[in-house]
């Protein structure tokens, strides 16, 4: 009944030809054609313009003619506008979202190109040395993603997978990842691809002062030494560049972080570290890691025991050497990164140690040269104090 009063009171209610002109966007409205109505009597009226008229009727999805359809559309033409002005989430430095389901994690919309909404007007490269460990990164790439993009950092993960036959070389790869990484990151995270942050409150900021220790030795699971900055160590270009990056001659495991913090100290740059948290060695981070799977090489050869103990002056960023042999972009679940195919390059006379098949066991030192003790970065350690079981 209502429906059927609303219709008569419409001025072209019954004009069919006219309703499906509107509803096809056609501007025309035939007005000449038609008898007068109470609109055109109305003393509010506003002369018509085909643009409101154009406007209300898309609006109301039908012909109009009086005062109250004419502001309602006329609202509704504003709210449009508005809508239109609003900024949108996908606009930005960061390549956004293409839409899709919300990530159950961050509560962002996920697919393949997305990344985050970042507030940051920093980007953190996230630089992973790699190598044979593919059941950890499937693990910690949609981890250490998600994690991120809940603080809203801007970053981007770089894996630098070594492909040469010579033995790994964390500090290399870190140096190549530094290189290879777009200048617009404005900073490194210098990232073990087995260490998982659990606790939110580890905040991966822009370390404007000075290098930031994210994986500090009162929250390593396993590292609790005082100087200890392996694990994760967040730095910016600018200071990563002016200590030169870390030493080349650290081919198999250890050292390469504390020879590091040698540099660092040097160039009196202060490492800070998250303080007052309420979890701890146990609980801070996740350490995927059996060292009976994934064993550490230890093996040591000709005069590498004595050259890496001690502070090196010689090599870092500026005298490496190394191809990249391709680069992959690929997305872990909703993670996007970059994958470096790297082979580094020995100089069998200064670092002869970078394969040691053939030549296993420390060359014995020479009782005419004593042992250097000047420049000695290797930490003393109390085993049961500053080590732990864990991996
Ligand atoms: N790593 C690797 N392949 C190796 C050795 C080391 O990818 O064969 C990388 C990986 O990112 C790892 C990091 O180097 O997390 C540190 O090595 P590892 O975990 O053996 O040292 P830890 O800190 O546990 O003593
Ligand atoms: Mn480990």
């Amino acid at each position: 009944m209502l429906a059927a009063d609303a219709t008569q009171h419409r001025p072209y209610g019954g004009n069919s030809e006219l309703r499906k002109c509107v509803r096809h966007g056609t501007s025309h409205t035939k007005s000449s054609h038609l008898p007068p109505t109470s609109s055109t009597r109305n003393p509010l009226r506003v002369k018509s313009h085909p643009m409101w008229e154009w406007c209300m009727s898309l609006a109301m999805m039908r012909p109009m003619r009086q005062p109250s359809t004419f502001v309602c559309g006329l609202f509704f033409c504003l709210l449009f506008f508005l809508y239109l002005s609003l900024p949108s989430p996908s606009q930005g430095p960061c390549e956004c979202n293409d839409g899709g389901a919300l990530n159950s994690v961050t509560g962002y919309p996920s697919g393949q190109k997305s990344r985050m909404y970042p507030t940051d007007k920093h980007k953190m490269a996230l630089l992973i040395p790699f190598r044979d460990r593919f059941e950890e990164l499937l693990e910690f790439a949609p981890h250490i993603h998600n994690f991120l993009s809940s603080q809203r950092k801007n970053h981007h993960i770089y894996v630098i997978n070594q492909v040469d036959n010579l033995r790994f070389n964390r500090a290399s790869l870190l140096n190549v990842g530094f290189l290879e990484s777009g200048v617009d990151c404005d900073y490194i995270a210098m990232h073990d691809v087995d260490l998982l942050p659990l606790n939110p409150a580890l905040i991966y900021e822009f370390p404007s002062d000075g290098p930031y220790h994210v994986a500090a030795p009162h929250l390593h699971p396993r590292y609790h030494y005082p100087t200890f900055i392996g694990g994760v160590l967040l730095i910016k270009r600018d200071h990563f560049r002016k200590v030169d990056g870390l030493s080349n001659k650290y081919w198999g495991w250890g050292l390469e972080d504390d020879e590091f913090y040698a540099r660092l100290k040097e160039a009196h740059l202060q490492v800070s570290r998250p303080g007052n948290l309420t979890s701890g060695k146990q609980n801070t981070f996740r350490h995927i890691h059996d060292r009976r799977v994934r064993r550490r090489d230890m093996i040591k050869c000709h005069n590498q025991q004595e050259v890496t103990r001690h502070r090196d002056r010689d090599t870092g960023l500026s005298t490496l050497s190394y191809h990249v042999q391709s680069r992959k972009e690929l997305t872990i679940q909703d993670a996007p990164l970059t994958i470096l195919n790297v082979v580094l390059e020995c100089d069998h006379a200064v670092t002869p140690w970078c394969d040691c098949t053939e030549n296993i066991g420390n060359t014995p030192r020479d009782p005419k040269n004593p042992a250097r003790t000047q420049d000695v970065i290797v930490p003393r350690l109390n085993r049961k104090k500053h080590l732990s079981q864990d991996g």
